[in-house]
């Protein structure tokens, strides 16, 4: 398997360059040369796989044999250790069409574990067998940092640089950042949105000198490994459900922002397993609801809402999804991405947007809705929804039809953003390891929003 760049620009490369290199030279992203089909007699024998032997069956179509067998294994295995239940992402029935996927098992309470977890320990083997210097940076709206941070803290030869809007992540985030004290790791607390973290990283990085010379790598959903570790969990919950009951197609609804999780969705929908709809949930930053609704993608206004982690105007990962839309014509993205980067908006027509609706639905929710759903589902069933998970629920509840079956995602575990919980007068039990870092110091750099600022910051860290 090759990897290319979604603007066409960029000479092919393997696995291992692939994930070092993050977002493509040429500004677009990386994408595997071809999406492998795998057949229904396959997809019938892995039912039966545990979550790591599944993982190794779906990598070894993408990985070129770059890493040995027995060296991939103990990489997954190790990252799937520090979860706290043995399925990794358990299934949970809540009524007859809906499911419930818990992403929120790892280290730091949210979905970005799965993906990171595994490419801390993928750093880690590259930066030993190849000796890089492995020199991590990323922006976060909360939870990516927190998961990178536990992915790679005190690992020999790595370094991470991890910026956060100052004052816009939930305390549980900052916490979870801001209290690790290895060396290795640097938190900018950035004042301005996570739009601007973003745009500043993407500016670092399109500057392929100062890339080059600071050995920058990305962490992001923009990292194509990020994107495949989790179309393993669409797998697994499929396939729980088709052990348990005659299944056709599955609906799953994802809590969006970045649309990497979504996109990992499609990858795996296009690698043949039998998804039905992807719906897109959003909160009232909802450019991805625009789009599939309407076909315009253009930027609104930011508003700060209870799911802080979708609070995302531009999605890093939507230049792949225009990459399939647009018949994998490099030339055609580009020409899109430009007219996005000049006018602040981009429209696709009737015709591409009757494809998109083959693929996906979308609903934004609001905030009263998101806090109605969660009190709902807890008197009815007991189950508590964190508020990204809630939106899930309602899009769930907006766009799949009362005979499908549907999987909710659930991105967080609710003590993370108890800030919206306690609004409904629900009090939780905090889990142990997040009730102890209340009693931990915090280690972070207050910064403006400044380029130039950042620069200094990076080079006194990583130079
Ligand atoms: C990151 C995150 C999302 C959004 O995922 P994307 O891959 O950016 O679309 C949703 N919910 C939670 C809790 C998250 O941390």
């Amino acid at each position: 398997m090759d990897y290319i760049s979604t603007r066409g620009k960029v000479e092919k490369c393997g696995f291992i360059d692939a994930f070092l290199m993050g977002l493509a030279n040429d500004g677009g992203l990386v994408i595997p040369s071809e999406i492998p089909n795998i057949s229904e007699q396959k997809l019938k024998e892995w039912q039966e796989l545990s979550y790591q032997d599944l993982m190794l069956e779906i990598f070894s179509y993408y990985t070129n044999d770059e890493i040995p067998y027995e060296d991939l294994k103990k990489l997954v295995y190790d990252s799937y250790s520090t979860f706290r239940d043995e399925a990794v992402t358990p299934l949970k029935q809540i009524n007859d069409s809906l499911y419930v996927l818990e992403l929120f098992q790892g280290p730091t309470f949210a979905f970005k574990d799965v993906a990171l977890q595994f490419m801390g320990n993928l750093y880690s083997y590259v930066a030993t067998k190849r000796n890089e210097i492995i020199n991590i940076l990323g922006a976060t709206s909360g939870d990516t940092g927190a998961a990178a941070i536990q992915g790679v803290r005190g690992k020999e030869g790595i370094r991470i640089c991890i910026l956060h809007p100052h004052q816009k992540v939930s305390k549980v985030q900052e916490l979870q950042m801001t209290t690790v004290q290895d060396e290795n790791v640097l938190n900018l607390s950035v004042k301005g949105n996570f739009d601007d973290c973003q745009q500043s990283i993407k500016e670092l990085f399109a500057d392929v000198d100062f890339k080059h010379k600071y050995h920058l790598r990305a962490i992001n959903s923009i990292n194509f490994v990020r994107i495949l570790s989790q179309t393993v969990y669409y797998f697994y919950a499929y396939f729980q459900i088709a052990k348990a009951k005659p299944v056709g197609k599955v609906n799953f609804s994802v809590p969006t922002g970045n649309f990497g999780n979504i996109f990992s969705g499609y990858l795996a929908k296009q690698m043949g397993l039998p998804i039905g709809k992807l719906i897109l949930a959003t909160n009232e930053n909802n450019i991805l609801e625009r789009f599939v609704k309407e076909g315009m993608y253009k930027p609104g206004e930011f508003y700060s809402t209870y799911s802080p982690s979708m609070d995302i105007q531009i999605a890093s990962n939507f230049e792949r999804y225009l990459y399939y839309l647009n018949d994998q014509n490099p030339d055609k993205v580009s020409e899109l991405m430009n007219r996005f980067r000049a006018e602040g908006q981009l429209e696709i027509g009737p015709e591409l947007l009757g494809k998109v609706a083959l693929d996906f639905e979308a609903q934004g929710v609001k905030g009263a809705d998101c806090l109605e759903i969660i009190d709902k589902y807890y008197k009815q069933s007991g189950y508590l929804f964190d508020p990204h998970t809630a939106c899930g629920v309602k899009a769930y509840e907006t766009c799949s039809g009362e005979q499908e079956t549907c999987v909710v995602f659930a991105t967080a575990h609710p003590a993370k953003f108890n800030e919206a919980i306690a609004l409904i007068d629900i009090e939780q039990p905090f889990p142990t390891e997040i009730q102890q870092l209340f009693d931990k110091p915090q280690v972070q750099t207050v910064i403006e929003n400044d380029k130039q600022v950042l620069v200094s910051e990076l080079e006194r860290f990583f130079g």
